[in-house]
């Protein structure tokens, strides 16, 4: 018996038209290849089949984030999958429509649910009705968007783009624990539209929150020290922001720079053995480059608008040199959509990046 429904579930992936190949080790080799193909695979009912998962990481294969990220692709989707197992480096998505709705995506470690949220967020903002998501995991997580970015950031000029998506924190997860939690409420819009970000404007207000729990205080005064010392900022723009016992273990530094068409967040994230002036400078750093290169867009927002601008089929920014997961992310959005996307250098810092369709 299971022989036969093994045989049919082969037999109806291989019925499919056609799949796109993706190489998983292409350019940056992460993560981001297998979301962006799964959002994608969705919004345009194309199936795909990925191999060399995240083999540019030192544990390659689909984590339990990535684990989560495919399985909720696949609930709202009603996707065939052959694959979806720890470890694996193939994977087979072949999309059967899409659900709005209620879902709870629960990762089980403190894998990121931000960059589950990213997975799922596109199809179901273009989707007929609303939804609303329960993601527990990691609410800030080294290399991923933390939630203060997501909603300070990026979801108030994805808003601009037509739909409504809140987000709200119920608890915070960090490494290694997790245990954190995120609802989402999805209103959607039947089109993007596309958006211009080419200026910054003014500085509005600028300020350093250091979160910190169940980790000795003086962590956390060290970096707003730092801050105070490297970027000038004064007393008043520098908080030292304990959270109660029962949100965890954990300490992160956010440096907001609210400008008047856009805020930026640069986070440091304490970890192990790296020292709490260590954790500052790194966010000092993207800080600094931000300021000097008078661009809207950061460095991490601009990986995370191309698949909007993609979706829309319109619209630029002006950002800092493309990273290399900007430039894989775009190879693969090119793979599912028909869009140009255009990277042209302005300054020695300043590039635009726009899109449109072809
Ligand atoms: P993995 O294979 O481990 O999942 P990945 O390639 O998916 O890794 P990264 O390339 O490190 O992961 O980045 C994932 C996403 O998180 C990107 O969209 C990036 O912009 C975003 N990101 C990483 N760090 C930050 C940060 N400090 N602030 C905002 N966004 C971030």
């Amino acid at each position: 018996m299971l022989f036969y429904q093994n045989f049919v579930h082969i037999f109806n992936l291989k019925m499919q038209q056609s799949y796109l190949e993706i190489d998983g080790a292409m350019g940056e080799g992460g993560g981001q290849v297998l979301r962006t193909a799964l959002a994608l695979s969705i919004c345009t009912g194309k199936a795909f089949r990925i191999n060399q998962i995240r083999a540019g990481r030192k544990k390659p294969g689909l984590q339990r984030q990535h684990l989560t990220a495919v399985r909720a692709a696949r609930d709202i989707s009603g996707a065939q999958l052959e694959g979806d197992e720890i470890g694996s480096t193939t994977l087979t998505f072949v999309p059967n429509g899409l659900w709005s709705g209620n879902y709870h995506f629960a990762i089980g470690t403190a894998g990121s649910t931000t960059l589950v949220l990213q997975t799922v967020l596109y199809p179901l903002l273009l989707a007929e009705g609303e939804s609303r998501l329960s993601l527990t995991g990691g609410t800030h997580n080294i290399h991923a968007p933390p939630y203060d970015f997501l909603v300070q950031v990026f979801l108030p000029i994805l808003n601009r783009m037509g739909p409504q998506v809140t987000v709200s924190l119920d608890r915070y997860g960090f490494y290694p624990t997790g245990g954190g939690q995120l609802t989402v409420h999805i209103t959607p819009t039947p089109k993007l539209s596309g958006i211009s970000l080419m200026e910054r404007g003014k500085i509005i207000a600028h300020q350093a929150r250091a979160l910190i729990t169940r980790i000795p205080e003086h962590v956390a005064l060290r970096e707003l020290e730092r801050v105070a010392k490297k970027l000038k900022w004064s007393e008043d723009c520098l908080h030292h922001c304990p959270l109660s016992r029962d949100q965890g273990q954990g300490n992160v530094l956010l440096l907001e720079v609210q400008s008047e068409h856009i805020t930026e967040i640069f986070t440091g994230f304490a970890q192990r053995g790296v020292r709490a002036e260590a954790v500052a400078d790194g966010a000092i750093k993207m800080a600094k480059n931000y300021l000097a290169a008078e661009v809207p867009v950061g460095e991490y927002l601009a990986d995370q608008l191309l698949l909007p601008l993609a979706l829309a089929g319109e619209g630029e920014f002006m950002t800092l040199a493309p990273s290399r997961h900007t430039l894989t992310n775009i190879e693969v959005i090119q793979m599912f959509l028909s869009v140009h996307i255009t990277q042209t250098q302005l300054r020695r810092d300043a590039w635009r990046i726009g899109a449109r369709q072809n």
